[in-house]
């Protein structure tokens, strides 16, 4: 059985303030979490407010990004074990404004899911096409380029452990949302793929989110999908009304 994971990446948002307000909303709106995991990724600045704030409650904790070393002379960078010293569970990867405005390659997300794991920390890894490789028909290529960039060599385990976020690029920031359809199908293509690199047990087994203009007017649609098993949300996290209301429908769907 597949929990379905509901995480808000606030990018580069907010205030101590507004952050704090965000966090107490949230702890209103989602007391109880049955039978879904709802996590929120503030920027780097905050997550140790964040995550005191969060004490006490079953929201859990990520960050938008880690180093791909331990530690050393590597300014301004934040290492894996830092993340878990504040309270991070997961981290979200090689998300597509760092490949664009960050030039991340997969081998860099690579190694970078390997530091998560080093320091057990769960990655959630972002993959997706451009609307011109869409138009071109190369999503599949694409994609399939990306998985097995970031995801060959990981253990059945590692994989398993491991989130994966579909997150065509064209839909991020935008308010085109894929249509469950388009998600699906490429859902599907990865969770074949995981089976044919990792075996039935590894497909069965990994999560595989949405992201790109999730809201709760099309959350239902999206969650009703057999290999949709969460989402990754951007804009509509930072509204704890949205957000909450999205965990709700991924909570009203649990896929085996
Ligand atoms: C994202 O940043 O991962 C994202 C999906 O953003 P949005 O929901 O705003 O499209």
């Amino acid at each position: 059985m597949r929990v379905p994971l509901i995480a808000g990446n606030w990018k580069m948002n907010t205030t101590s303030a507004q952050a704090k307000a965000l966090i107490q909303d949230l702890k209103i709106r989602i007391k109880t979490l049955k039978g879904i995991e709802v996590l929120v990724c503030p920027p780097f600045p905050y997550l140790a407010l964040v995550s005191k704030l969060l004490e006490g409650t079953s929201i859990g904790l990520g960050a938008q990004n880690l180093f791909w070393e331990k530690e050393g002379a590597f300014t301004g960078e934040v290492s894996a074990r830092m993340l878990c010293d504040v309270g991070c569970r997961h981290a979200i990867l090689g998300h597509s404004e760092r490949r664009q405005h960050m030039g991340e390659t997969d081998p860099m997300i690579s190694r970078k899911i390997r530091q998560a794991f080093d320091a057990d920390l769960l990655p959630i890894v972002c993959v997706g096409e451009t609307l011109p490789q869409r138009e071109s028909g190369s999503t599949r290529k694409v994609v399939g380029e990306q998985i097995r960039g970031c995801f060959a060599g990981l253990t059945p385990a590692q994989m398993e452990k491991t989130v994966i976020a579909y997150e065509p690029v064209w839909a991020i920031g935008t308010g085109r949302t894929a249509t469950s359809q388009q998600a699906e199908e490429i859902h599907k293509f990865i969770r074949d793929w995981l089976q044919e690199a990792f075996g039935d047990e590894t497909a069965r087994t990994v999560r595989i989110l949405y992201g790109g203009s999730v809201k709760p007017e099309n959350a239902d649609s999206l969650m009703a999908e057999q290999d949709i098993d969460g989402f990754l949300v951007g804009g509509a996290s930072l509204s704890a009304g949205s957000f909450a209301l999205i965990a709700e429908a991924a909570g009203n769907r649990i896929h085996n």
